[in-house]
């Protein structure tokens, strides 16, 4: 089964998907994710992009697909799960095209729908883990008392530099004028289907196992 997770910055896409990979064995493919390593491990793509993400700009499509590109050739176990990507129209064609050369298929999109005024508290609270990548809130899940990752033991804990409220208001702006038309795409395909992102984890989880059946 292949899915895409949609939502704004915020909406618990990361920690679904890893709940995701953890339960069915699925392959992660988050963009973000794909991108920050590029940037920490200094590559001349990582160097292009750090400005852009730094303010929450949207990188180019091309950039984009390329990484996704790779990553479909590579082991998908219970199936990808795509984590930020799509985020425009082009590369919502992109990756139809991607799948069916690899002669894969889109299962389902699922929408996780979330007050804007709950993603400014989120975002701002937000760390991961180092070794990872488990997420944390500092309010609804904060760090264990020790210190130490619940899933890895860990206790190196990251902050991203773009989880603040000025590019996340630019990430936001960029999600609703590029992103949120694609929830009209796969409407259109029938493939769209919403569930509420506000819940505790394990209720926006039992929400998104309902949703792909
Ligand atoms: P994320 O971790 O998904 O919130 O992505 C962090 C940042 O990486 C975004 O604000 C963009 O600058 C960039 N980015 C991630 N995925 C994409 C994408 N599919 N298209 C364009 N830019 C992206």
């Amino acid at each position: 089964m292949n899915i895409i997770l949609l939502g704004p910055p915020g909406a618990g896409k990361g920690t679904q998907a890893h709940i995701l990979v953890e339960d069915r064995n699925m392959t992660q493919l988050s963009t973000g994710d794909m991108l920050r390593e590029a940037k920490d491990s200094g590559t001349e793509m990582g160097k292009i992009v750090a400005d852009v993400m730094a303010r929450g700009d949207l990188v180019t499509d091309e950039i984009v697909i390329g990484l996704i590109r790779e990553k479909l050739q590579g082991e998908k176990g219970g199936g990808f799960i795509f984590d930020g990507f799509p985020r425009t129209l082009p590369q919502a064609d992109a990756l139809a095209a991607l799948l069916e050369e690899c002669g894969e298929s889109l299962d389902a999109v699922v929408e996780m729908q979330v007050d804007d005024n709950a993603l400014v508290s989120r975002i701002t609270a937000r760390s991961t883990c180092g070794g990872c990548g488990n997420v944390y809130n500092d309010i609804t899940k904060p760090w264990p008392a020790d210190g130490k990752c619940e899933n890895c033991g860990s206790t190196e804990v990251k902050r991203r530099a773009d989880d603040n409220e000025d590019s996340l208001k630019n990430r936001l702006m960029e999600y609703y004028k590029k992103t949120s038309p694609l929830l009209g795409y796969y409407y259109a395909k029938g493939m769209l289907q919403s569930v509420n992102g506000l819940g505790e984890i394990n209720e926006v989880k039992a929400s998104i196992a309902g949703a792909l059946g």
